[in-house]
């Protein structure tokens, strides 16, 4: 089955809201302008229940069927940009310098928004449905947020689906795989304290630059001597500063990084990996190291029933040779994840054809793959909350 009718009709109006998103583009948590647009619209398409300011800034729409009771399932989409100068040249190119939607988080709230016109006005599904706006996905707090502020509980949320575009996956078709489909994500500090004095007597000094040099070159062999060879981590040092003069041996040395993966085990032990090298470097050379670590994406992990599901809607509007049902996985993060630990669900990518990539200058949104997103969440919909017959 193509997409739905009504959500072809609706193509024109969901890529001007999607323009309008992209030119007035918000970071984080800091949403006013996009919110009262997404809350505006909402109350606009008659939903029983629009609550803003949860988990700060986000929105909760209810829906419920007119087919009778049945579960609640829960939409999610992402609302905040990144901080990044546009380059896209397109018309409706961001209006704010140094922020733009580089993410494709536009084109997500407008699909769902879409999808929340065309549910409101039919209702052909027994239960409800509950959209939910998220912000500060790309800060990695939103979700969490949205969690510790109560929107699965409150509203009932039984089981709870995501989707994210994928540049160079074809227009419109979809990617899904079960289990882990997006990596999890740590950040980490390493400070190396030793003695700072003069560049011309190292010897009554302890070099944090050079104790830093070998901790970086250490860390490469967590990954080649330390992780199952079957398993995917990345251990990446991203960052790394020290000293102001020529002259002078400093005091610290300060390097940031990620690690990576899919396996949830593997945070634990990567994490400890990093430790015990980088203190053990450090204790050597008579220097010690400030260890920081956390985890604000877990492993984006797909449950076996909610992925068949999804993947089956996904395969009505795209066709099996559109439905890639056994995706590469990657190990950029997403932080659905926290909505996926706490309750069944699935993730799906969306191709967004040949543009530039996400988090790139010259990035945007595809409009012409709306109407299978809209068509998507309607379908799930539908599906999921199928009366009894
Ligand atoms: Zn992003
Ligand atoms: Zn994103």
């Amino acid at each position: 089955m193509p997409v739905l009718n009504r959500a072809a009709e609706l193509h024109d109006e969901v890529a001007g809201w999607r323009r309008h998103i992209h030119a007035h583009p918000e970071l984080g948590f800091d949403l006013p302008g996009t919110a009262n647009f997404v809350a505006e619209r909402l109350r606009e398409f008659g939903c029983d229940q629009v609550e803003t300011g949860i988990g700060q800034s986000g929105i909760v729409a209810v829906i419920k069927g007119n087919r009778g009771d049945g579960p609640t399932i829960g939409l999610r989409a992402d609302m905040d940009a990144l901080p990044i100068v546009e380059t896209s040249g397109a018309g409706h190119a961001s209006g704010t310098l140094g922020i733009m939607h580089a993410c494709g988080h536009d084109g997500h709230t407008a699909m769902l928004l879409g999808a929340a016109k065309y549910l409101a006005e039919t209702r052909n599904f027994s239960g409800t449905c509950v959209l939910i706006f998220q912000p500060a996905e790309e800060i990695g707090q939103g979700a969490k947020a949205m969690i510790d502020d109560g929107v699965l509980d409150r509203f009932g949320i039984d089981r709870v689906f995501g989707m994210h575009n994928m540049p160079g996956l074809k227009a419109g078709s979809f990617a899904i795989k079960p289990a882990g489909i997006m990596g999890s994500v740590s950040r980490f500090t390493l400070r190396v304290i030793g003695v700072g004095g003069h560049a011309a007597r190292p010897n009554a000094t302890v070099d944090p630059i050079v104790i830093a040099s070998q901790i970086i070159t250490a860390l490469q062999t967590i990954v080649g001597r330390n992780t199952d060879p079957v398993s995917s981590v990345v251990v990446s040092v991203t960052s790394m500063a020290a000293g102001t003069a020529f002259n002078i041996i400093p005091e610290q040395a300060e390097m940031l990084g990620t690690v990576r993966t899919l396996e949830a085990a593997q945070v634990e032990e990567t994490r400890a990996a990093i430790e015990r090298i980088a203190q053990g470097i450090a204790a050597a050379h008579g220097a010690t190291v400030e260890f920081e670590f956390d985890n604000p994406a877990t492993v984006t992990f797909n449950h076996g029933a909610e992925t068949d599901l999804a993947a089956n809607v996904a395969a009505d509007i795209a066709g099996e040779a559109g439905t890639d049902r056994d995706a590469k996985p990657v190990l950029a993060g997403e932080d659905f994840s926290h909505m996926l630990n706490a309750r069944p669900g699935a993730f799906i990518f969306i191709g967004n054809g040949e543009s530039a990539g996400l988090h790139h200058p010259a990035y945007d949104f595809n409009d012409a793959i709306i109407p299978q997103g809209i068509s998507y969440w309607v379908r799930l919909t539908e599906t999921a909350l199928k009366p009894a017959t």
